[in-house]
């Protein structure tokens, strides 16, 4: 089984192209689990047709004896659903709070080999600024990360910052990195911006999903864009991305370019004209 951890700014697209690339993989008859990490408990919502009704936290704090099916429910094409939630407010720490998660994911025997998963994602984890979220890393929950990206600014800080934390855990937890995806926010050269990022950062750009607005419709009808539009171009792409990744044998230790070099790629894009 592969254990796939999602990373990006926060609102870059994790959630909706998890989804997507998870009904992709479903599509190509793959078993596939989705363990949302993010206290919002929305990385699910598209699979699902609605928020998660059964949060992992919550039903910790409220019974002492729990089962698998106490909170993992199943979505669309039979993917496997779970959201770990969050700590009370103020209260605890979020990657705490997921490794508590998954460990009794792994107790109550979520990954055992009778269950047939091929893949595991962890959407949610954030930009790894705090060093909660770093811990599904560390402690090797996950071996294979894609950073989801675009050629804004702030995304492509992010995009380094993650490679920076990889970088540092990659020798004691065997993590890998295995691409950038490009989720276009139409900022312009974009496809050639974030390859040559991914250039410098020693990866790839693994695939660039386009921007469109039937991403929101199908949201709006709380569904991926495969569920909802399966023959439409964009239903096209995330089948792309998930071929892509099922397919994918390039996996680095990236390495992190500093500020300056970043604001350099930018100036060099004409993107300060
Ligand atoms: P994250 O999980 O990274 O916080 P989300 O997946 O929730 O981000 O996405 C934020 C918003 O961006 C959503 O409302 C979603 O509809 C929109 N979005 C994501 N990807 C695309 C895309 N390729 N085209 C159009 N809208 C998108
Ligand atoms: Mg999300």
């Amino acid at each position: 089984m592969r254990k796939i951890a999602i990373y990006g700014r926060g609102g870059i697209g994790k959630s909706t192209t998890t989804q997507n690339v998870v009904a992709g993989l479903t599509d190509m008859g793959r078993k596939v689990m989705v363990v949302g990490c993010d206290s919002k408990a929305d990385s699910t919502r598209l699979l699902l047709g609605g928020f998660h009704q059964k949060i992992v936290l919550d039903t910790l704090r409220k019974e002492e004896e729990v089962n698998l099916e106490d909170f993992r429910q199943e979505g669309w094409g039979k993917t496997l659903c779970v959201e770990s939630g969050g700590p009370e407010p103020g209260l605890g720490c979020t990657g705490r709070g997921i490794l508590t998660s998954i460990g009794l994911l792994e107790q109550l025997g979520a990954y055992d080999e009778a269950v047939r998963l091929d893949y595991t994602f962890y959407d949610g984890l954030g930009d790894v600024v705090c060093g909660g979220f770093v811990m599904p890393i560390r402690e090797r929950k996950a071996q294979e990360i894609y950073i989801v990206t675009s050629g804004e600014i702030m995304a492509m800080y992010t995009a380094n910052n993650i490679c920076r934390s990889i970088q540092q855990y990659a020798h004691i937890s065997g993590i890998r990195l295995g691409g950038l995806i490009c989720n276009s926010r139409k900022v312009d050269h974009e496809d050639d911006l974030i390859k040559t990022l991914a250039d410098e950062l020693g990866t790839q750009t693994i695939y660039s999903i386009p921007r469109d607005n039937i991403v929101q419709r199908a949201e709006f009808h709380r569904k991926t864009v495969i569920e909802y539009a399966p023959e439409c171009e964009q239903a096209h792409h995330y089948r792309n991305l998930a071929t892509a990744i099922d397919h994918n044998t390039d996996f680095v230790i990236p390495k992190s370019i500093s500020n300056h070099q970043l604001e350099e790629l930018l100036v060099k894009f004409g993107l300060f004209e």
